[in-house]
């Protein structure tokens, strides 16, 4: 992983600086997954079971700190666990992303505010609060595309 940090792709041009032609061309490039822009497989990091609480703490840092260097940004609950953090990061090097090099940062949700489907225990996460408002308080026809705030 430590080697994966010293690989990101840089951007061609100065940072600050705007080229509709470059621009043009990250538009148009196809998303890869995540291990392909990491160079690293799903295979090099065994699943949580095997994994102690200590290490799972450790690499689910790692993992964050190498997002970080891509400019992925997970957008975790406050308090979720590492073990859940490193399961999530781990299956999202399958997820197939565009990278946009240059510190463009790249925000990745994991929940799609429907509990039934929460990725993280749902007592971690604030979907379950937006559909007991919705039912309860404003009864709204929520739009797939937009989030309920
Ligand atoms: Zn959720």
């Amino acid at each position: 992983m430590r080697l994966a940090t010293t690989r990101v792709p840089k951007s061609k041009i100065p940072a600050g600086t705007f080229d509709p032609d470059y621009q043009y061309e990250i538009e148009a490039r196809p998303d890869y997954p995540m291990s392909h822009w990491f160079g690293l497989t799903k295979e090099q990091f065994p699943p949580s079971e095997r994994l102690t609480a200590e290490q799972l703490e450790l690499m689910a840092n790692e993992f964050e700190q190498l997002w970080a260097t891509y400019s992925f940004e997970p957008d975790f609950p406050e308090v979720l666990p590492a073990k859940r953090r490193y399961e999530l990061m781990r299956d999202y090097l399958d997820y197939e992303c565009s990278h946009w090099p240059g510190g463009w940062v790249h925000h990745f949700e994991f929940c799609d505010y429907e509990p039934e489907n929460c990725p993280f225990v749902s007592e971690f996460c604030h979907c379950k609060d937006f559909v007991y408002d919705d039912f309860n308080e404003n009864p709204v026809v929520k739009d797939d595309d937009s989030l309920p705030f």
